[in-house]
């Protein structure tokens, strides 16, 4: 039987570019491929056709020699060595077409060696904890954070060979990056692909060993890895630093550095998500009489008024005094606690005069409805 001209197969134009074959393809790949159609011998015809046309159509070395001679060009006389390759590739293609991720790429994830060739093997993670003050994370901070971790090898540039040409041909899998074997019925049994163990899939293997990095492609270096630690952030949060964790193995892309947020903590202030809190204690005749006082902030110091008769365990609300938020939605509070200092220790001249105010009417305990619901207030402060 003739074969098909490819450009016919795909349904394009002589003329298509290789954005439009692709397309092409993955539809009939799409549509004839063997799991959707199980047991058809015909959509199994066509999707090994397709798969064919687009091998030869998408390079373009292969295009020109098809263009100018056919068939011929590219499949030799007989054809069916040719054919097999096209089975094998079509697998490394669909890498390419469906992308990792993509609906279509399961099927082809589970199996082996079906995915795509990658080079190197991706470096591991690299795992640091800083730890920052509530005046740092108000305002955000620049931290460089020195560490051990491993770079690619300039000598080599990554790839663990002394030279350019100190690379051989894989031994075993002679260049393929992969070992097929035999085995059962039916289309995708009948071959079973694996990950050539000498090479990692990368189809050569190198003859002299760069002497920097005995071969590894990558060396243990000191590193400050400059972080921009936004305002807001709480303890046991983690900060992603893209590839700045350990080089890959052999060209293998970078691990990242993943920061973890410790807080320092601080004599002056107790933090509830983006609230602070500050203990302010006053003295029991400045409760009683009203005072001015200073309190801590973040951003230096703040002063307000404590009304006369004031009762411990007031809540006084600074209004964006506290931390801000890391989406920028909403500056928190510092809340000042007020607590009512009671004397420990007192000379029986000062007793004395406390049980003569104690007979005042003034002394005796008359709380507001107000002042009753405190303890009401208090959880809608601290969220309890
Ligand atoms: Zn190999
Ligand atoms: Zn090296």
């Amino acid at each position: 039987m003739a074969k098909r001209d490819y450009y016919e197969i795909l349904g394009v134009s002589r003329s298509v570019t290789k954005e439009e074959l692709k397309k092409a393809y993955r539809k009939l790949a799409l549509k004839y491929h063997p799991d959707k159609n199980p047991n058809d011998q015909e959509a199994e015809e066509k999707f090994k056709e397709a798969a064919e046309a687009y091998e030869v159509l998408s390079d373009e070395q292969k295009r020109a020699a098809y263009d100018r001679f056919g068939h011929a060009g590219v499949g030799g006389a007989g054809g069916s060595r040719y054919q097999e390759r096209a089975y094998e590739d079509i697998f490394s293609q669909f890498g390419d077409i469906f992308g990792e991720g993509s609906p279509f790429g399961d099927i082809f994830g589970g199996g082996g060696g079906r995915r795509r060739r990658r080079r190197g093997q991706r470096g591991s993670d690299l795992r640091v904890t800083i730890s920052l003050s509530l005046e740092e994370i108000a305002t955000g901070v620049e931290k460089r954070i020195k560490l051990k971790r491993m770079v690619p090898c300039k000598e080599c540039n990554g790839t663990g060979a002394e030279h350019a040409n100190a690379f051989s041909t894989c031994p075993t899998c002679h260049g393929h990056g992969e070992i097929r074997q035999q085995a059962g019925g039916g289309f995708f049994q009948q071959i079973v692909v694996t990950t050539c163990p000498t090479c990692q899939g990368e189809g050569k293997i190198i003859s002299t060993n760069c002497q920097a990095c005995a071969g590894k492609g990558r060396i243990e270096q000191e590193d400050v890895v400059p972080v921009r630690i936004p305002a807001g952030v709480q303890e046991g949060m983690t900060l992603n630093v893209r590839g700045k964790g350990h080089a890959g193995v052999r060209g293998g892309s970078s691990g990242d550095l993943i920061i973890q947020i410790k807080e320092k903590p601080s004599e002056l202030f107790e933090r509830d998500g983006n609230n602070l809190i500050h203990q302010l204690f006053i003295s029991f005749p400045d409760a009683a009489l009203g005072t001015q006082v200073e309190v801590p902030t973040l951003s230096g110091k703040a002063r307000f008024k404590v009304a006369p008769g004031t009762q411990a365990g007031k809540v006084v609300r600074l209004k964006g005094k506290g931390l801000p938020s890391i989406n920028n939605y909403r500056t928190g509070d510092l809340l000042i606690h007020i607590n009512v200092w009671t004397p420990k220790k007192l000379p029986s001249e000062e007793k004395k005069l406390l049980s003569r105010l104690k007979k005042s009417p003034n002394f005796t305990p008359a709380p507001t409805t107000e002042e009753k619901g405190f303890f009401s207030k208090m959880r809608e402060f601290f969220g309890g």
